[in-house]
């Protein structure tokens, strides 16, 4: 019988996971956990997750996304006591193949501990607000204020070309006044007058953000639900992605996906699964023979 046979999703149900944020996001991850899996969060609160890094660039981040978003879950695991985990992270910039493109990516990671089960999604925000400019006394910024989605979405302010220790940096920004006041206060601590203005990318400051952070708990925790076909173990779900459609003209293979590959967390079990919008051809214009 596979060890984990008789464990899901009731070998969840009822206990407690912590959840590492300080961003209000336990509002956006509760129902989804407790609908899905009867998990309760916990919020680790004292926690400064911070300490991993800023969205805002105070802190540098140590790891990627993804492994930064373990790491929460561990150290909220730890303020708490509790043996399940849960953290969630983002990151934004450009599209790595589009690079004209502005992508965020959100990651949200559960942890098993007393399993040793680590369980990862991620999701490629179609839409995101991410944006940064330099703003002159004299510019017209209404256009990029519309496009970023301000006031519903909030904005962070520093001095141009003067980061660090002892500038002022503004985060939060909801309403023209505040935005006024701290353009004013960061134009006249930089050298040339002009001021950095930027999406602030907290959960709590960016409602896009947050519909996506929601998207992606629902998937997570009908990964959780899967067990793995071999093992039996929570978790399964794609872990790879196969390149090499074939090009509907002259069939060579493109960079355009072409299976899934769905893997276990808890064994080495591997399957390839064809697209899932059963795609078996792509694009001349995709392809490097057809249109080199
Ligand atoms: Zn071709
Ligand atoms: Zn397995």
């Amino acid at each position: 019988m596979p060890p984990f046979a008789c464990r899901l999703p009731a070998a969840f149900a009822g206990r407690p996971v912590s959840l590492a944020t300080r961003h209000g996001k336990e509002r956006l991850l509760a129902r989804p956990f407790r609908q899905g899996l009867d998990l309760r969060l916990v919020l680790a609160a004292g926690f400064d997750t911070d300490l991993l890094g800023t969205f805002s660039g105070e802190r540098p981040r140590p790891a990627d996304a993804l492994e930064t978003c373990r790491l929460k879950a561990e150290a909220g695991m730890d303020a708490t006591g509790l043996d399940l985990g849960l953290a969630s992270e983002g990151s934004f910039g450009s599209h790595p193949s589009l690079p004209w493109l502005t992508v965020g990516t959100e990651w949200l990671t559960f942890v098993d501990r007393r399993e040793g089960l680590v369980i990862a999604e991620s999701l490629v925000a179609p839409r995101t607000n991410f944006d940064g400019r330099r703003v002159s006394p004299q510019d017209d910024i209404q256009d990029w204020l519309d496009r970023v989605g301000f006031p519903s979405h909030a904005l962070i302010a520093r001095p141009h070309g003067r980061d660090g220790a002892g500038q002022p940096l503004i985060k939060g920004l909801r309403t023209p006044a505040a935005l006024a006041e701290a353009l004013d206060r960061c134009g006249r601590a930089s050298a040339d007058g002009s001021v950095w203005l930027e999406t602030d990318m907290r959960a709590h400051c960016n409602p896009t953000r947050r519909g996506a952070i929601r998207s992606l708990a629902f998937r997570l925790v009908r990964r959780i639900a899967r067990p793995c076909p071999a093992c039996g173990a929570p978790g399964w779900g794609r872990c790879d992605v196969r390149v090499g459609l074939p090009c509907r003209w002259c069939g060579h293979p493109t960079e355009r996906l072409l299976a899934e590959v769905w893997g276990c967390v808890a064994c080495a079990h591997q399957e390839e699964r064809p697209r899932q919008d059963g795609q078996l051809t792509a694009d001349p214009g995709d392809c490097p023979r057809c249109n080199p």
